[in-house]
């Protein structure tokens, strides 16, 4: 791009410099630009354009020699010319793009019916004004979505420099008579801009490329249009406004269009933290499994595209996350139904394909939850169960390590159990498993472990008590055993239980050797007559 803004300024500056007087300087200017365009674009494969501008220039040229030397008009001068119009108007047919309706080609048609009628002096050149009209109409759909979705630096060059020749040879030939249109017109300048233009903008689009050089050379082009056309007798603050107001133009336009790139760059990088956080959302197995955790990841997620999201809520999976406000977009979850709460109703209206990704993503991880308490728990006590106590032990380790606190191992276990079974049937012995469950649930705090250690076995991890406060825990659940009455079992049910460690612990092996010890502790409970608590 550098090369050819050099060659843009060099251009500007022998515009600027050159006798603008004397029309053969305008007259043999946008040949020289056409025919060099012309075979760089055939050159480098672009056929219809390259052959379009290339005849075009030899078209000028004879046009322009004709018109210096006197000679008549007639084909074989506008042949050439007429044969670069046709190759520009192939070039634009072949372009992706709406094609105008029937009644947009109408158009032309009219006008050349009306300019014929009106004005049978301009001769040949109504035809290119006409044809002007035509390609203006193919050439207008396809710089559309410059404005609407993409702003391409290459088509934005050639477009407006096809347009700036349209332009140019419209008041040419429409407004202005033959034989004048040497004697310093200032289209000339637009003209000779337009074919330099759309030279260059075909060879940047063909590269592909989006050049904020090439967007700035257009739209200043475009805007300096009517800067251009005023000159001559237009008073020189009216020129000076043209100017300063185009520029100003041009540059708002372009910061506008910056402004849209930063907006649409912050969207797709929100989307991305979006979809980021989405994928982290998932529970490990070594944290506690907890649907509330999952939820709170699930609002993270959702606050990197809805900045006013402040609370998740799954019904029917009890589980509220931050504020319920009035504001709230339903996700789609079957089954349950679920909220996201905004605190704010969201100014712009929220992709269903956010809605549908957050809901889905929830429901899986809802899901995974659900699986992974079943297969932590034990289902009759609702108490954990070996894996689960696998799980969950590393970080009542890794807590009791950080903070230096001290844990007990206790192992409980129902006197004559098997008499209680044998008497009143398994499903009185298995209420009499749930009503301890419930017990040793309620009796240990939130960083305990209370695991269903085998039959009616029960493993407690007592984290910061040492024996003592350990015992007091145990004679707690003892007591509350005892009072509770299971029909139709007419005595007061017991336990006995082993208590070991009480210390720091220093590694899982030592911790295995407590649970050893504690169940050695309630062995010599058992022994020295039940219902009881020994220490290691
Ligand atoms: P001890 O005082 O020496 O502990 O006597 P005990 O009868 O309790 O003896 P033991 O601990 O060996 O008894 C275990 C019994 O627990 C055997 C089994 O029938 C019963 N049991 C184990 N799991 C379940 C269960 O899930 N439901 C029911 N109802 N009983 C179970
Ligand atoms: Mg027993
Ligand atoms: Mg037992």
């Amino acid at each position: 791009m550098v090369p050819y803004g050099l060659g843009f300024l060099v251009l500007l500056l022998f515009l600027g410099l050159s006798p603008l007087t004397a029309p053969w300087s305008q007259g043999f200017l946008a040949p020289a630009v056409a025919l060099g365009g012309g075979g760089f674009l055939l050159w480098r494969g672009e056929r219809a354009w390259g052959l379009g501008l290339l005849l075009l220039g030899l078209g000028e040229l004879a046009r322009t020699l004709g018109e210096l030397r006197g000679w008549p008009r007639g084909l074989y001068l506008d042949g050439p010319y007429l044969a670069g119009y046709a190759a520009l108007t192939l070039a634009l047919l072949r372009l992706p793009g709406k094609r105008p309706g029937l009644s947009l080609l109408l158009l032309p048609l009219g006008l050349l019916g009306l300019t014929a009628a009106l004005r049978p002096e301009l001769g040949m050149d109504r035809v290119y004004g006409v044809w002007d009209v035509l390609l203006l109409a193919l050439l207008l759909p396809r710089l559309e979505p410059l404005f609407q979705e993409r702003f391409l630096g290459g088509r934005a060059l050639w477009g407006v420099g096809l347009l700036l020749l349209l332009v140019a040879d419209m008041s040419r030939s429409l407004l202005r008579a033959a034989e004048d249109h040497l004697t310093g017109h200032p289209a000339h300048l637009l003209w000779s801009l337009g074919y330099f233009l759309l030279a260059l903008g075909v060879v940047e689009e063909k590269g592909e490329k989006t050049a904020f050089p090439g967007q700035a050379l257009a739209l200043g082009s475009l805007f300096l249009m009517p800067a251009l056309l005023l000159q001559g007798p237009t008073p020189w603050g009216v020129q000076a406004l043209a100017l300063y107001g185009g520029l100003a133009g041009a540059l708002g336009l372009l910061y506008a269009q910056h402004l849209g790139w930063r907006r649409t760059e912050e969207k797709g990088r929100r989307w991305t933290l979006f979809l980021e956080e989405l994928a982290r959302l998932s529970p490990s197995v070594t944290q506690t499994l907890s649907p509330e955790a999952v939820l709170l990841g699930a609002l993270e997620a959702a606050r990197q595209l809805l900045p006013q999201a402040v609370g998740l809520e799954v019904r029917g999976r009890r589980g509220l996350v931050g504020e319920r406000t009035p504001h709230s977009l339903v996700l789609p979850l079957n089954g349950d139904s679920a909220y996201l709460y905004l605190r704010t109703p969201p100014e712009e209206p929220v992709p269903p394909s956010f809605l549908s990704l957050l809901g889905e993503r929830v429901r899986q991880v809802l899901k995974q939850v659900e699986w992974g308490t079943l297969a932590l728990t034990d289902p009759l006590t609702g108490l954990l169960n070996r894996r689960g106590l696998e799980a969950e032990l590393p970080k009542l380790l890794a807590l009791a390590r950080r903070y230096g606190a001290p844990v007990s191992v206790v192992m409980l276990d129902i006197d004559r159990f098997k008499r209680v079974n044998d008497t009143y049937g398994h499903p009185v012995g298995d209420e009499v498993l749930k009503v301890l469950g419930r017990i040793l649930g309620a009796s240990v705090r939130r960083e305990d472990l209370a695991v269903r250690y085998g039959g009616e076995e029960f493993l407690l991890l007592l984290y910061g008590a040492d024996r003592e406060a350990a015992k007091e825990v145990v004679e707690r659940i003892r007591y509350r055993f005892r009072s509770h009455r299971v029909d139709p079992i007419p005595y007061p049910l017991t336990l006995s239980a082993g208590i070991a460690g009480g210390e720091v612990p220093e590694g899982e092996p030592q911790l295995e050797d407590w649970i050893l010890k504690a169940d050695y502790a309630l062995l010599r409970a058992k022994e020295a007559g039940r219902d009881r608590v020994t220490l290691a």
